[in-house]
């Protein structure tokens, strides 16, 4: 696709899909009364939906679906008037010194920056929830003045690095790189990842880095030509910088999906060997909207998550955000314990909508118009793919019956660099385990693990093995086995994996009880980085 093909992707007039920042444009085909299904929009020039994809038709009329306000308390529920919900709200937060507002960072970047003015006319701290991954990952790049594209545009590509699996994070993205193999088929093409997953296939080399830091290093010693630190697997590196400096358009593509630290140090290494090489970034995040969502915070004063629950209000309001899945999880059921009082206001039930005392409906970001900003220059305004069930507001019109008003979102600014802390690896005896995003669920899995198609393909959470530990542990591919962690224990089914490298496991990520195992703390060095776990028979 040539760039002004791409540029016309961007201005489609189509609803997106915002289960990960390829954005794909995404429209409804009546398939039978009453039957609806999510289908690319094929003018834009995308190749399909991915699995995550398909579900947003399935979420629009989930039964479990919070269709009106209500209080819960003394074992009952007692139906509100939203107006007088929205009032009791702004109220709660007005009423008192210690009160913080966090949003989901997926909503579109006008919603998120009226929750900003909102809470600052109630006098309460704000914070936009992103996984860690893409926080790190914006942190480390949106100011390191690389030079960004999309994803559309690795077809034009010459040479390619691929970093992560990008095939299991970012389906449709992995669709580009095949085009730009098949125009070349002698292009280099290396793939660093944690995992010889799908991605490899696509590689003439590839590299299995060790989870957490392991990546980083890898990509360090493609610039520097010493990849001696790494062992003798490693020693194909050292040629690669050469290899991609003879290309005229040579791209790096990094998507990461474990840890916080050692996504910060990946970033600095990807935008060091870039302007080194002169070559393009395509990042790739979790949250379509995770670099909007990160430009909005910073030009709107906000917290942190983290500095937020570590010091908790005595009145939360949480938007859309499952709090409690997507962060550490004991340490943020342990804040919000001492919250006195929990509202929510979000489309589903989820953990933390089932701690709150009074719950508004939403529309989902998807029913209603707005813009994302799907990576550097790639703003992205969009069209509600379906309207919100009858009664059912926007969270901007929540915030409008509660006193606030519309704030156009400053985007403009690069979200300032964080520097990178150098964590090894844990010491101590067992597997060294990392959490797995797969093509299937999104995120924390709180949406996608209450739609049928996820839970007929991936119902339960595994734990991919290489078979040599899996024997070692008396296990066996599709047995049932117990991970014992630093946080707890966890029920999994084994996946013996030729991918997968000894001494190394990965988990499904998008289960609670799996990222209960790692007993993350909040605000820690090794936050989101590996830990070492016990397997056994379950
Ligand atoms: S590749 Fe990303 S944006 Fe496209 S359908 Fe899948 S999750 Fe949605």
């Amino acid at each position: 696709m040539s760039s002004s093909a791409s540029n016309e992707s961007l201005r489609a007039p189509a609803s997106r899909c915002l289960l990960c920042n390829v954005g794909c444009p995404v429209r409804v085909m009546r398939a039978g009364p009453d039957q609806y299904l999510p289908d690319y929009v094929p003018h834009a020039g995308y190749a399909g939906l991915c699995g995550r994809g398909s579900v947003l038709v399935e979420l629009a009329d989930h039964p479990d679906r919070i269709h009106d306000a209500h209080r819960h308390g003394g074992g009952g529920r007692e139906v509100l008037d939203l107006r007088a919900a929205a009032a009791e709200m702004a109220e709660a937060l007005r009423s008192t010194d210690s009160a913080a507002v966090i949003v989901d960072g997926n909503w579109d970047v006008d919603t998120l920056a009226a929750v900003g003015a909102f809470a600052k006319s109630v006098r309460a701290k704000w914070a936009v929830s992103v996984p860690p991954n893409d926080e790190a990952l914006v942190r480390g790049l949106d100011s390191a003045g690389c030079r960004f594209i999309g994803p559309e545009a690795i077809e034009q590509a010459d040479a390619l690095l691929l970093v992560g699996d990008v095939f299991a994070t970012h389906p449709v993205a992995a669709h580009w790189i095949l085009e730009a193999k098949t125009r070349q088929p002698r292009m280099p093409v290396l793939v660093l990842a944690a995992s010889a997953g799908v991605t490899a296939d696509f590689a003439s080399a590839s590299f299995q880095a060790a989870p957490g830091a392991g990546l980083a290093a890898a990509v360090a010693a493609v610039r520097s030509g010493n990849a001696s630190a790494l062992g003798p697997r490693a020693k194909g590196l050292a040629g690669w910088k050469d290899q991609l400096k003879k290309a005229k358009q040579p791209m790096i593509v990094v998507a990461a999906d474990t840890g916080c630290a050692s996504v910060l140090a990946l970033a600095a290494e990807v935008a060091h060997l870039a302007k080194e090489l002169n070559a393009a970034v395509c990042p790739l995040t979790t949250y379509g909207n995770a670099w909007g969502a990160l430009r909005t915070a910073a030009a709107g004063g906000a917290a942190g998550v983290e500095d937020i629950l570590k010091d908790p209000p005595e009145a939360l309001l949480v938007i859309g955000a499952d709090v409690e899945s997507a962060l550490a999880p004991q340490a943020v059921a342990s804040a919000l314990s001492s919250v006195l009082t929990l509202v929510y206001v979000g489309p589903m039930p989820n953990r933390t909508s089932r701690r709150a005392g009074l719950v508004l409906p939403a529309a989902f970001a998807f029913e209603q118009s707005g813009r994302a900003l799907l990576g550097p220059g790639r703003e992205a305004a969009f069209e509600p793919l379906l309207a919100p069930p009858a009664g059912v507001p926007t969270v901007r019109e929540i915030l409008a019956l509660a006193g606030g008003g519309a704030v156009k979102a400053d985007i403009a600014s690069p979200v300032a660099a964080a520097t990178a802390r150098a964590n090894g690896e844990p010491k101590g005896e067992g597997l060294l385990l990392v959490l797995a995003n797969d093509p299937v669920h999104f995120a924390d899995g709180s949406l996608t693990r209450e739609a049928r198609w996820p839970q007929a393909v991936i119902p339960r959470p595994v734990l991919l093995l290489a078979e040599e530990d899996a024997e070692a542990a008396g296990l066996a591919d599709g047995r049932r086995a117990v991970i014992q962690g630093p946080g707890g224990r966890a029920e999994v089914e084994v996946v013996t994996d030729a991918a997968q490298a000894r001494g190394q496991a990965r988990a499904s990520a998008a289960f609670p009880e799996v990222r209960d195992v790692f007993g993350w703390k909040l605000g820690t060095a090794d936050a989101y980085e590996p830990v070492r776990v016990q397997v056994g028979k379950a």
